[in-house]
């Protein structure tokens, strides 16, 4: 899995950042999945190595405009280009519906592919053979939910070159072998399918928990995940403001990595307010907050690319 960081600035662009926009790609299955899309996300995935046409679904946190204002022009210009048919699938909250469909009938556009729209509810909102996405009610001003997106446990690989030192002969003794049979040869001799399979490898899990301030849901969500991308829109200074506009400080959401005991936190949807060189509060500042709590914490940079990687860092 890798993140593709299409906008991280809260309410506002910067020259430097854009508005909320997370990319995340599916390697093995040559799609990607796209959270929240606030204006102008439609360029920020030109810039980057997201390909419109493999977007697949769209998972909106919450109805506030930094967060939906660039969906209706990226779905058009996906229209326009004729070549992309293949279904997107968008979830969000309630009222989500109603938006587009007010948009569509006001400025009229026939999209050239179908447009599947979901209202995202608590639990398990999609799972197919590889993944589950689930949804959790967080606190906001408005109706909001945080995703896990988790990679459900591959089966441990074959171990050919035992088979074959073993002098079994291939075809469907190994496949039995692999569905982890017991197997008797011609000559009597006896393998038991467990010896020759490893174990399987557990899968990856993302948190992305849009707009919020500290919850308990987003703890319970983001449980063990290798990557939780948590809102740090203020640092805890400017708690009060947090307070006020329903978001997080960088301690809080490093606090939140810690109790949910993931292995990384990046933070994003950044206040405009410290993008700035001078001060007097830089983003420096804000990740050595989140860090003096959860130390392997960095901050979101738009266009950057993160791999989620397996090892245990912490
Ligand atoms: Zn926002
Ligand atoms: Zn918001």
């Amino acid at each position: 899995m890798q993140i593709v960081f299409l906008g991280t600035s809260s309410g506002a662009p910067t020259t430097k950042r854009n508005v909320s926009g997370i990319g995340l790609r599916l390697l093995q299955r040559g799609s990607w999945w796209l959270f929240d899309c606030g204006e102008g996300t439609q360029h920020q995935i030109m810039h980057s190595i997201l390909n419109i046409s493999q977007l697949e679904k769209i998972f909106i946190t919450h109805l506030h405009g930094d967060h939906i204002f660039g969906l209706m022009g990226m779905l058009a210009s996906r229209s326009l280009r004729g070549s992309d048919t293949s279904k997107i699938t968008l979830y969000g909250p309630k009222g989500l519906e109603e938006y587009i469909q007010a948009i569509m009938k006001i400025s009229p556009i026939h999209l050239q592919y179908p447009l599947e729209i979901k209202i995202t509810e608590e639990g398990v909102i999609y799972e197919d053979d590889e993944m589950i996405v689930e949804a959790a009610k967080v606190k906001h001003r408005v109706p909001a939910f945080a995703y896990s997106v988790t990679e459900k446990p591959r089966p441990g690989a074959f171990k050919i070159k035992l088979a074959k030192e073993a002098g079994i002969p291939k075809g469907p003794w190994y496949a039995s072998l692999k569905a982890g049979k017991t197997i008797t040869l011609e000559d009597g001799r006896v393998f038991d399918g467990k010896d020759f399979v490893n174990p399987p490898q557990p899968g990856l899990k993302v948190a992305f928990s849009g707009d919020t301030i500290p919850c308990e849901a987003m703890v319970k969500l983001a449980e063990g995940a290798d990557l939780l991308i948590h809102e740090s829109t203020y640092v805890h200074k400017h708690l009060e403001l947090a307070e006020r506009s329903g978001h997080s400080t960088a301690y809080q959401a490093a606090s939140i990595a810690e109790a949910a005991g993931v292995k990384e936190l990046i933070l994003t949807h950044i206040s405009p307010r410290y993008d700035t060189e001078d001060g007097p509060i830089t983003l420096d500042d804000m990740v050595k907050e989140a860090q003096s709590v959860f130390p392997t914490t960095i901050l979101a940079e738009d266009l950057a690319i993160h791999e989620i990687k397996r090892t245990r860092q912490k």
